[in-house]
């Protein structure tokens, strides 16, 4: 079925069995159930019973498990058996952790798949792209991505880009007839599109052919090899200190193994305590606790609108030092309303317009048929600018639909932001007339004439200069200003990019779009929070300056600068300015990407919104790209890391705090790992050292680590978000996560619980009883352990942080607690565990020393860290 190109439109629509009012829902459902969904079949998903086992893969793990069957059949059976069962928790703990991490990361894909438009039951309708299905019409238009191949009904100079099928990277300008030939390749198919392929200009209307695995690009990529996220910067670098780490702890295992035996103990029990101790100590959790927390944190910021495509960018968010942001719908409402008219040398307000004039009905009526917009009821579908205009109609009795059914449109040149035009022709009684509007500098240098209520007069420069005037003291107001013109075009001719030229001006249209109220508020958070923030935009500098002032972004000493003048200076001379530079006006997509360098070449890490296909290598180029979801097309969303659900400024503000929030949770979390495991080796190498009995069985140290590496941890990890965060400056993307300061601390508060654990201890030992002194060490490591939770939550104490805000980790305590409590007192337990029974005094010291570490660092913080 691969020859659609030979047919023409009409013998495609008898084949597939298609009306031209599109598919109705059961048809939909018939053929779901024989062509499936518009997928490409990835990789299968491991199960669950695969990465249980995976768990075990860890060599440590292995050894461990061997060196318990032996000591096992070597009559240690319960102990063996013990050993077992924890380690099988902590798999089956990993196992919940991954498989939590993997859905979260599904759903992270399906909120950012992209969608389709198309006609169903005579009614345009928007279906997620997967929906797609044969027979659907298809609309598409500039910034679209092409989801399935179909044969071309209708094009407006729909171009396409076909370089991940081809490899050729320039557009394929489209056509709908037939193609008679043989063997034509995909390339040359010019009245077909291509899934994989994007719409580079224009727009046109498909009927879909081929979906899924059946696709040309189906047939190459046979089986897609599912995206693996990659490894985020922080996890990279955790796993090579993990490594580092993981020597320096076998080594000290492999000493402490080398003591016992000198000393004459078990050789089995020695190997196996040894193998604990480092099963124990190294932090294995580290890199999958940061998984969970970036994909949780992924799961509030997609609930405050801020839809994360990448898990990386989670963690780069919390570094962004700029911020560079389109105006129009992310700082303002993109809710535009003509307030002024400009026609036969007269200013009118928008609200008293006199319909009768003859010119002023004229412009209207212009801005009517130059316009894509439709208001059908209260639904309103087009470009806001456009909306305007259609609004402005209502005045005059215009209605949209009928004054475009009266005087058709038989061509266009549609509008591209480089460019600032837009025309069409439509016919109006017997004559072809041409309609172009857009930014008043670009279309004054093309026209020629200017129409008065008295006739088309040669346009002088009196007249320029006064439509310039006019035209600045709109834009002084924070108006976006339209210039419209038109010309007569002789039969049977359509337009080109060439006609734009030689046009009589007829008037302007000025609207305002007013800025968010959240906008201001916003900027002034985000310079609180040391970000700079830059406005982008291909409007009037006038318009931008004004807007830019009332929002606080353009300050005293920074200043405006425009699309020619980035032209005419260097990169070199960027990059000295830019910092100066608060608005860049009347821009085109491409200048972005030159902001965007001359930004990060200055050491910062920044952050550019888009939403236009031209929009995707700037957006590529940031460090994080954010792409406008309502606004945005399919391509930029592709090309960016994370997608605003609202278009909002304020949204980016928010997500950058909980970026903050993330990375030192993440810090908290490990500094809460790190410590614990430094004091159970610190405590160890005291009691080797000194030639004392082994603190701790081989089985107190697994349970230690399967109580706080798991639940504990994750707790931190998702400690509410505190708004000081906001008012520290941006972190310094090169200052790695584990410094001195971090270290040091993660080594003090480690002797601290080493050391109450080893007093606990040596008061067991002074009873002259070998357990209960391992008993007591190892129930005031676990519960100080636990407790030390509260000291990990942040930088303050938790009286500042506020004691019950993380409810997680008091749940996470009390499981711990609670499991600890079953352990010591419970009988059989007490017995698999190798602990004594304790009395009362013996069970107060523990309590009273594990909240020794507790209550010294809270008085610390207390007292000498500051209150931000
Ligand atoms: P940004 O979103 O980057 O802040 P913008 O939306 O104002 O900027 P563009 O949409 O590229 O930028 O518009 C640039 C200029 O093109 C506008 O100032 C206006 O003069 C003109 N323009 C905008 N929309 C249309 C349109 N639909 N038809 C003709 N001209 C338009």
């Amino acid at each position: 079925m691969s020859e659609f190109y030979k047919k023409s439109s009409q013998e495609i629509f008898k084949m597939l069995n298609v009306t031209e009012k599109g598919l109705r829902s059961s048809e939909v459902e018939e053929r779901r159930r024989e062509f499936g969904f518009n997928e490409l079949s990835e990789e299968k998903r491991k199960n669950t019973f695969i990465i249980f086992l995976e768990q075990f893969k860890d060599l440590l793990i292995i050894i461990l498990l061997i060196a318990a069957t032996i000591s096992g059949f070597l009559g240690e059976l319960e102990s063996a058996i013990v050993i077992l069962v924890v380690v099988t928790i902590n798999a089956i703990l990993g196992t919940v952790q991954h498989v939590k991490a993997e859905q979260s990361l599904q759903s992270l894909k399906k909120l950012s798949s992209p969608n389709a438009k198309v006609l169903r039951e005579g009614k345009k309708v928007e279906i997620p792209s997967n929906e797609l299905i044969v027979g659907d019409i298809l609309y598409l238009e500039t910034g679209d991505y092409v989801s399935a191949d179909g044969r071309i009904l209708d094009t407006f100079s729909l171009q396409v880009n076909e370089s991940s099928l081809t490899g050729e990277s320039d557009s394929v300008v489209k056509i709908n007839d037939s193609i008679d030939k043989d063997n034509v390749a995909i390339g040359d198919r010019k009245n077909m599109v291509f899934s994989g392929s994007f719409v580079t200009y224009g727009r046109g209307t498909v009927l879909v052919t081929d979906i899924g695995m059946k696709t040309e690009i189906g047939k190459i990529a046979s089986l897609l090899k599912s995206a693996k996220e990659k490894k985020t910067p922080l996890q990279e670098s955790l796993d090579n200190f993990g490594k580092k780490l993981s020597v320096i702890i076998l080594i000290i295992a492999a000493l402490i193994f080398a003591l016992n035996v000198f000393r004459g103990s078990d050789i089995v029990d020695s190997f196996m305590f040894a193998v604990s101790l480092a099963v124990a100590a190294i932090p294995e959790a580290l890199s999958s606790i940061v998984t969970i927390v970036l994909s949780f944190a992924t799961q509030k910021m997609a609930k405050e609108n801020a839809i994360v495509r990448k898990l990386h960018a989670v963690e780069s968010l919390g570094s962004i030092s700029v911020i560079c942001s389109d105006k129009t719908g992310t700082l303002t409402q993109n809710k535009m309303t003509v307030q002024k008219v400009f026609v036969d040398d007269k200013v009118l307000d928008s609200d008293k317009l006199d319909k009768e004039l003859e010119l002023q009905k004229r412009l209207v009526l212009m801005s009517l048929l130059c316009n894509d917009a439709v208001t059908i009821e209260r639904d309103e579908i087009g470009d806001p600018t456009e909306i305007a205009l259609v609004n402005l109609g209502d005045i005059y009795d215009l209605d949209e639909l009928i004054v475009r059914e009266k005087y058709k449109r038989i061509g266009e040149v549609p509008f591209d932001s480089n460019r600032k035009l837009m025309s069409t022709l439509n016919k109006v009684e017997n004559k072809n007339y041409m309609i172009t509007k857009g930014a008043v500098d670009v279309l004054l240098n093309r026209t020629s004439k200017i129409a008065k209520s008295t006739g088309v007069e040669e346009l002088s420069n009196q007249h320029k200069q006064d439509i310039e005037n006019i035209n600045r003291d709109f834009s002084k107001q924070g108006l976006r200003v339209l210039a419209f013109a038109y010309k007569e075009v002789a039969e049977g001719e359509n337009i080109t990019l060439e006609d734009e030229q030689d046009l009589i001006f007829i008037g302007l249209i000025a609207m305002m779009d007013p800025p968010r109220e959240e906008s201001a508020e916003a900027v002034k958070n985000c310079i609180s929070a040391g970000i700079r923030p830059i406005m982008i935009t291909g409007d009037h500098k006038i318009t931008a300056t004004a807007i830019a002032k009332k929002i606080g972004i353009l300050q005293d000493e920074s200043m405006a600068m425009e699309g020619f003048e980035l032209d005419n200076i260097s990169d070199e001379d960027l990059k000295k300015r830019v910092e100066k530079v608060s608005v860049y006006a009347r821009v085109s997509p491409e200048h972005k990407i030159r902001i965007v360098k001359a930004w990060q070449e200055k050491g910062n890490i920044v952050a550019m919104t888009g939403d236009g296909v031209n929009d995707a290598p700037a957006l590529k180029q940031a460090d994080i790209g954010v792409a406008m979801g309502i606004t945005g097309t399919e391509v930029a969303k592709d090309a960016a890391a994370m997608v605003l659900a609202d278009d909002n400024f304020s949204t980016i503000i928010k997500a950058i705090s909980n970026g903050r929030s993330v990375y030192h949770n993440i810090k908290n979390s490990i500094k809460f790992l790190l410590s614990g495991n430094t004091a159970g080796l610190l405590a160890v190498l005291y009691a080797s050292l000194l030639a004392l009995p082994l603190p701790f069985a081989s089985v107190h140290l697994l349970f230690i680590n399967l109580l706080t590496d798991s639940l504990p941890a994750i707790a931190i990890g998702v400690e509410p978000h505190n708004e000081n965060i906001m008012k520290d400056k941006p972190r310094n993307v090169k200052t790695p996560i584990l410094n001195k300061s971090f270290t040091l601390e993660i080594l003090i508060e480690g002797l601290l619980i080493a050391i109450g654990t080893m007093t606990a201890y040596h008061i067991g030992l002074s009873s002259g009883d070998e357990l209960v002194a391992r008993t007591m060490a190892f129930a005031t490591l676990c519960l100080s352990r636990l407790l030390h939770g509260f000291n990990s939550r942040g930088k303050e104490s938790v009286f500042a942080i506020g004691i019950f805000t993380n409810k997680y980790l008091w749940l996470a305590v009390f499981i711990g607690w609670a499991l600890l409590s079953m352990v010591l007192t419970i009988k059989p337990l007490m017995s698999l565990f190798e602990v004594a029974s304790l009395n009362g005094i013996q069970f107060s010291i523990i309590y009273g020393i594990s909240f020794m570490p507790l209550i010294l660092i809270q008085l610390y913080k207390i007292l000498f860290v500051k209150k931000n």
